[in-house]
């Protein structure tokens, strides 16, 4: 039987990386050696940190005055890391509310912040968290150290149809794109910087990438704890402390399974493709299956839908799970079903639930 997960994350890597971890697990490329215990600062780990880098610049063709750190934490230390690096002695923070991990970074960023953060639009309050709030409609402070937003919302399936475009005097961007960094093409001249989470489409868990514009490196000065300052990396090779190494290494071999697929065109066209087919079985279910976002903010990464009843819901996801369709429940947050389509997730393991879909609902229809 044929296994696909649809985790939100940590989400499933390619079969192919996997096999080529595997093969090179206790010998990496005649060595003799495991990547899992080099030292970091060994010519043979420095090597993957540069080409991994280099690699996820050509991927999403990252101008030479911004640069990447591979670092621990997660998403949720971005939360604060940014505040602590880009806004020292400004008004505010600018924050853009559209669902649950924007609003996380809000509560973090007002609670540690230390400087007032305005909300620049609420997506839940004024659409009910059914689209993403215009960015035309964004109240910007023109003195904020940066706007804050969420390009994906991973627990409520709510992603910026176009990424919104700042004005040329507007506060650098600060995005974070953990759920869908290398799904599309992005420009990243757009952005002062733009942070991810590795375990949902770039690689396993304990891995942050970060890609700062360089003038805002140095921002806040000597006021941050070296292990939090950009700066304190990237003087020294992008790394202050030991990075988490393997998972740098599965990282750097998923952007060179991506660069042979056909890289971030590839990647956009096969995401259209698996999400129209997953939302018109939706749709099409006659109301059995519903999704509740506006069609132009539908995420194509992750698909929440659910059958309108919590026990119906829970039936779905066991009885899926039987059949080799993994983790297909919602965030705890918000119940329901959920289908990540990342990268990795072939267009079959779309057709397999779609299929199983139908039977479910010849099963439990109304
Ligand atoms: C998963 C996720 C996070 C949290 O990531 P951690 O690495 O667990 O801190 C934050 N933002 C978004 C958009 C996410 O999808």
């Amino acid at each position: 039987m044929a296994v696909y997960n649809f985790s939100a994350g940590p989400a499933l890597l390619p079969e192919a990386v996997l096999q080529q971890a595997q093969a090179e697990m206790c010998d990496y490329q005649g060595s003799g050696l495991s990547v899992m215990s080099i030292s970091h600062r060994s010519e043979l780990f420095l090597d993957i940190l540069r080409r991994a880098e280099n690699d996820l610049r050509e991927l999403l063709d990252v101008p030479s005055h911004y640069r990447i750190l591979f670092l621990q934490g997660g998403a949720s230390a971005q939360f604060v890391q940014i505040v602590l690096n880009l806004a020292g002695g400004f008004r505010c923070i600018n924050a853009v509310v559209s669902g649950y991990w924007s609003a996380q970074a809000y509560r973090q960023m007002r609670r540690f912040g230390g400087i007032p953060v305005d909300v620049a639009a609420d997506g839940i309050a004024d659409y009910g968290g059914r689209t993403v709030p215009p960015p035309e409609n964004w109240r910007i402070h023109p003195k904020a150290a940066f706007v804050h937003y969420t390009a994906n919302e991973t627990v409520n399936g709510l992603q910026y149809p176009l990424l919104p475009q700042p004005a040329a005097d507007s506060p650098p961007f600060v995005c974070d794109m953990s759920s869908e960094l290398l799904s599309r093409p992005i420009n990243v001249a757009d952005f002062g910087l733009i942070y991810a989470g590795a375990q949902k489409n770039i690689g396993p868990a304990g891995l942050t990438v970060v890609i700062i514009r360089e003038d805002l490196v140095g921002r806040c000065g000597d006021g941050v704890p070296d292990v939090w300052s950009y700066r304190a990396h990237l003087d020294r090779q992008g790394m202050y402390n030991t990075p988490p190494t393997y998972a740098v290494y599965l990282a750097g071999l998923v952007l060179q399974w991506l660069k042979r697929q056909g890289g971030i065109a590839w990647a956009r066209q096969a995401a259209e493709e698996k999400a129209a087919l997953l939302y018109a079985a939706i749709d099409g279910s006659g109301g059995f299956y519903r999704n509740r976002i506006a069609p132009q903010a539908r995420s194509l990464m992750n698909v929440v839908f659910d059958t309108g009843d919590a026990e119906r819901d829970a039936a779905f996801v066991r009885s899926a799970q039987r059949r080799g369709l993994h983790f297909l429940a919602g965030h705890r947050a918000v119940g329901g079903l959920r289908a990540s389509l990342y990268n990795a997730m072939p267009c079959d393991g779309v057709y397999a639930l779609i299929d199983f879909m139908d039977e479910f609902k010849r099963r439990y229809g109304r």
